[in-house]
């Protein structure tokens, strides 16, 4: 079944706040969806009549056409239910002027507050009609402003000024009594902070910088419409490109952007991400990535040997950012940004010290003299581990070798001025660390443990008090920070179920608070050509000059698995119900892995040759070198061919000698074992009637906790997979107790090599560490073609080539298997 997203769903993430926006609404609300809908009481002393002539009939019917026309009896009882026609008044004229109590007047395209009933604060809207029904009645259509808390982000109000709204394209008509006070509504450009604004911002009733549309929570910078409005006479507008794009479309020269990797892992995210954005015609580049796993940093090194990768914990990073930008202010090579300058830092003085290098650069210890010879790394922490944190820099003593490096505390450097003035130099010429406003892209999933279904103590009430959900903290500080062009946050679906989804929306209030455009989606992997469901959360930021990117559509099929949480059932990136799209096949086990050597359990080997030719397109594209891949992207040319992490957990002698017992079929697991009786309401015990079959170690061979698992209910232990069967997420960790994880045809779980390939990693993607470690990264990462989905999305907004307002974005013909400078679209 194709991933669908249900139309005009009752529930959406936005349903409680734009019910509420709805309810003052007449029952004839033009909106985008259909939840119930209250009449406003209209207060019965209320007198409204409008002024002046009508507009021209002429006129009238020209912007209002629907007004006019003949009302059309059914042929046929629709199918429809009822309250689902959308009933349309009929027009006897429309007005310019209103007034209202006989003192408040009101013209068209003026802002206004709408009766909300009692107790409740007033609606906000702009009027963008005004007529007379047919019925004698006097109706006005208002196109509502949402206050944040109307929007997805709730009542996290203390992000978000009372003072800021976000217009809407949700209409209604509403009877023209319930208009209550006209306001002043300052419309401005996202983030425009000249003093002018700020002080008129201060002296209006509201103002607004940006659009909300209910289509995937998107927040979007107001002047984006007259962007777009430009776009939409052809299909890769030049109007919109910038003259570098039309510099670098005359040159055919791909434009370059930089990524930043926060919680990298081993870098799947980020590798899609540049990926995609290359088949879009945007080199990006992961500069920077930082993790606190060494394992993990050790693969991403290896896998991009042109990325800087900082084996430290995001707060950390985040102070080294810190102290970085200080020591490039010091050293003048970059203007300060605010009044604090940093003359005296860590003790050095900018007085020029033009005293003998080996002198100004002494350390003593145990008498002897050491020398810094020069600096050669920066790091924010313990890393010297002496329980002092703060700044370190690497120090490379005169006369020794690299491996008796050691970091020292900057403070005891301070007589080395020149040194580290030399190292700074080249490290800002070289980018090792990024600077404020010189990075493109951050991207990253901050792991929230807190919100784990598994947690026992999770804080429902305060989740950001949990210390377990302070990485999210942390990230959006560190986006305050560098304030990158885009950001792209990803995350488990249970950040949309957990306390009322109140981590995302505390992620959206933070990036509107810091004035990103921002839209939210859920992703299913599978739906991008993957035997795997794995539905992930994801949320764009773009800074105002920018486009915001969509969301690409699934190419292939995918078979469901797991909720999807309903009041977010709306976010979810599908086409609509009803929509008739050819997509590709869905891919299952034997797509994806028949081609691969069988393994035993006991197999430790890292690397091993193919022994077949890949047999399906998934095998083919998986199994191509890097630089096939990744085509100008990458300057290594890969020799030999061979296949890396092939081997599986090795399981104990015991789990070994069950697995074997699991037969060789469709649906096989513990239950398929002697001794045991599944009753009637579908949960298995032991069979007390007859002797429990024992191992050779003497232990049971069901063991307690499969019988146990899930109140007996459960399949899942050690369960066998079979060749057209699909995985719903492929975890972290790779025991056969709890999850199906059998090969189909082996007596083994499988191998690291097979996870990666569920998770759509290329096969040269040599994974490091410790088995479990190599199961844990690749389990932990964003499946690489979903990210590279999404790295092509943010290739044609980042080149200003989005067209229309489309929140989503239909990714080119075979885009799965498609490879760089390979006849595409683009090229
Ligand atoms: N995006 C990655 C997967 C990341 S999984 C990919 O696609 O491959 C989350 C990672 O966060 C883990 O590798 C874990 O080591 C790291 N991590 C957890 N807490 C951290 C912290 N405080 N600072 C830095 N990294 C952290």
């Amino acid at each position: 079944m194709a991933l669908k997203r249900m139309r005009a769903s009752k529930k959406d993430g936005d349903t409680k706040s734009s019910s509420n926006l709805r309810k003052r609404a007449s029952k004839r609300a033009n909106t985008a969806k259909d939840e119930p809908v209250e009449m406003v009481e209209v207060q019965e002393n209320s007198i409204a009549r409008f002024l002046d002539e009508p507009i021209p009939e002429s006129e009238a019917k020209t912007l209002w056409p629907d007004r006019y026309k003949p009302i059309e009896k059914p042929k046929a009882p629709s199918r429809k239910k009822k309250d689902d026609v959308e009933e349309i008044i009929q027009a006897r004229c429309h007005f310019r002027r209103a007034i209202v109590d006989e003192c408040h007047t009101y013209e068209l395209n003026d802002d206004a507050y709408v009766q909300a009933g009692e107790g409740n604060n007033p609606f906000i809207c702009k009027i963008v009609e005004m007529f007379e029904g047919a019925n004698g009645k006097l109706y006005f259509t208002a196109q509502w402003f949402y206050r944040a808390a109307d929007t997805v982000i709730g009542k996290l109000n203390v992000l978000i000024s009372n003072k800021r709204v976000f217009f809407s394209e949700v209409r209604d008509t509403n009877e023209l009594g319930t208009l209550v006070k006209k306001l002043e509504i300052l419309m401005i450009s996202l983030n425009e902070n000249t003093e002018e604004t700020i002080a008129a911002t201060k002296t209006c009733d509201y103002y607004c910088d940006m659009n909300y549309l209910l289509p995937y929570s998107t927040f979007e910078a107001l002047q984006h419409d007259t962007k777009i409005a430009l776009s939409e006479s052809s299909t890769i507008s030049s109007d919109i490109v910038s003259e570098d794009e039309e510099a670098s479309q005359a040159t055919g020269a791909q434009r370059e952007a930089t990524l930043l990797d926060l919680y990298c892992g081993c870098g799947a995210m980020s590798t899609g991400l540049c990926m995609g954005a290359q088949l879009a015609g945007l080199n990006l580049a992961t500069k920077w990535a930082v993790d606190m796993n060494a394992h993990a940093c050790k693969s991403l090194e290896h896998n991009h040997p042109e990325t800087q990768v900082r084996n430290l914990s995001a707060e950390d990073f985040l102070l080294l950012l810190k102290e970085w930008e200080k020591l490039c202010i010091h050293f003048s090579l970059r203007k300060c940004p605010n009044s604090e300058e940093h003359n005296n830092l860590y003790g050095m003085t900018i007085v020029e010290d033009n005293e003998d290098g080996s002198k100004e650069s002494d350390n003593e210890d145990d008498g002897e003299v050491f020398t810094v010879e020069k600096i050669v790394g920066i790091s924010f922490g313990d890393p010297k581990m002496i329980k002092k944190r703060g700044l370190y820099l690497k120090v490379r003593w005169l006369g020794y070798e690299p491996l008796h490096d050691t970091w020292e505390p900057i403070e005891g450097l301070s007589n080395c001025r020149e040194k580290i003035k030399e190292f700074v130099e080249h490290g800002y010429e070289s980018c090792i660390l990024p600077l404020p406003g010189g990075v493109d892209v951050v991207c990253g999933g901050p792991p929230c443990q807190g919100i784990s279904g598994h947690n026992r103590h999770r804080n429902e009430e305060q989740p950001l008090e949990d210390e377990k959900n302070m990485q999210l903290l942390v990230y959006m500080n560190i986006v305050e920070f560098l304030k990158p062009k885009y950001v792209l946050m990803e995350n488990v679906v249970d950040m949309l179920k957990f306390a009322k989804g109140y981590l995302a929306r505390y992620a959206v209030g933070r990036l509107v608070q810091m004035n990103y455009q921002s839209r939210m989606g859920m992703m299913a992997a599978g739906a991008y050509g993957l035997a795997q469901f794995r539905m992930r959360f994801f949320l764009w930021g773009a800074l105002s000059s920018e486009m915001l990117p969509q969301f690409p559509l699934p190419t292939h099929d995918v078979v469901m698995r797991g909720v999807i949480p309903v009041e977010f059932e709306r976010n979810t990136v599908a086409y609509d119900e009803g929509h008739t799209v050819k997509l590709a096949d869905k891919l299952l086990l034997k797509d994806v892995i028949s081609d691969l050597p069988a393994v035993a359990n006991s197999e430790l080997r890292d690397e091993m040759r193919y022994d077949k030719d890949p047999e399906t397109p998934f095998q083919q594209f998986i199994r191509l070198r890097k630089d096939e891949v990744l085509g100008s992207l990458t300057k290594s040319k890969s020799k030999k061919h061979v296949l890396y992490d092939h081997h599986p957990l090795k399981l104990n002698i015991d789990d070994y000698q069950r697995v074997c017992r699991v037969p060789k079929r469709k649906g096989a697991n513990f239950r398929d074992f002697p001794g045991l009786i599944v009753g009637p309401d579908n949960v298995v015990h032991i069979d007390e009637s007859v002797e429990r079959v024992k191992l050779e170690s003497g232990n049971p061979l069901v063991p307690e906790y499969a019988v146990n698992f899930v109140r007996g209910t459960s399949s899942k232990p050690f369960g066998r997979l079979w060749w057209d069967e699909t995985v719903p997420t492929v975890v972290t960790r790779a025991e056969p107790h709890n999850q199906v994880i059998i090969h189909p045809q082996q007596d083994r779980v499988l191998s690291i090599r097979e996870n990666a390939r569920l998770q759509g990693f290329p096969d040269y993607y040599k994974l490091f560490g410790p088995t479990k470690q190599k199961y844990t990264q690749v389990g932990n990462a964003v499946a690489v073609p979903v990210a590279k989905a999404l790295g092509y999305a943010l290739g044609i907004a980042f080149r200003g080539l989005t067209v229309g307002d489309d929140p989503l974005l239909t990714l080119p013909e075979g885009f799965a298997t498609l490879k760089p400078n390979l006849p595409s679209e683009l090229a």
